[in-house]
């Protein structure tokens, strides 16, 4: 029975990292105060926050599996609701050019890129997306007339937005506004 005894306790978790911490400890304790000839205090109290970061260790371990799904669960779920902070560079989506107020996005391509999406003209008093009509653009809600495009108005302010937001020009039509 006493046999039995001592070797469940041998065998226990528990006294295995304890018993092998306090002895890798000391050993440590002994070389470190002779290699760094530091006092034997000042070692001690070296190796002591060690034992308690390997008993931390130890009881990190003895967390159930369960639990610790569950908590990585709700990490991942909390930051999926917290929304990213906007960069200043992303709220750069509203512009005048030529004759026409100007609506954009941007997305994220396949490689990483920031592109510009759904890059389209918007009426001005109620910034409603602009229907056409082939001669003239027109809002649908609120009956406002507005220019045609010229055949490469997109393209070239497409290239307008991107050369203002690597000027950082951005920031002044930001404040216009
Ligand atoms: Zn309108």
């Amino acid at each position: 029975m006493k046999m039995r005894k001592i070797k469940k306790f041998l065998n226990n978790q528990w006294t295995i990292g304890i018993g092998t911490g306090l002895t890798v400890s000391f050993i440590i304790l002994i070389i470190n105060s002779v290699i760094q000839r530091i006092s034997i205090l000042q070692s001690i109290y070296s190796i002591l926050s060690l034992i308690i970061k390997f008993v931390w260790c130890v009881l990190t371990f003895g967390i159930p599996v369960w639990l610790l799904i569950i908590v990585g669960l709700t990490l991942i779920l909390i930051l999926k609701i917290i929304p990213e902070p906007q960069e200043q560079w992303e709220k750069y989506t509203l512009g005048y050019y030529k004759n026409w107020l100007f609506e954009w996005s941007y997305v994220e391509d396949a490689f990483g890129q920031t592109r510009i999406n759904n890059l389209r003209p918007v009426c001005t008093k109620c910034r409603c997306d602009l229907s056409t009509n082939y001669h003239e653009l027109y809002c649908p809600k609120c009956s406002n007339k507005y220019y045609i495009l010229e055949s490469n108005t997109l393209s070239d302010l497409e290239k307008v937005i991107i050369g203002n937001l690597k000027t950082g020009e951005y920031k002044l039509i930001d404040k216009k506004e």
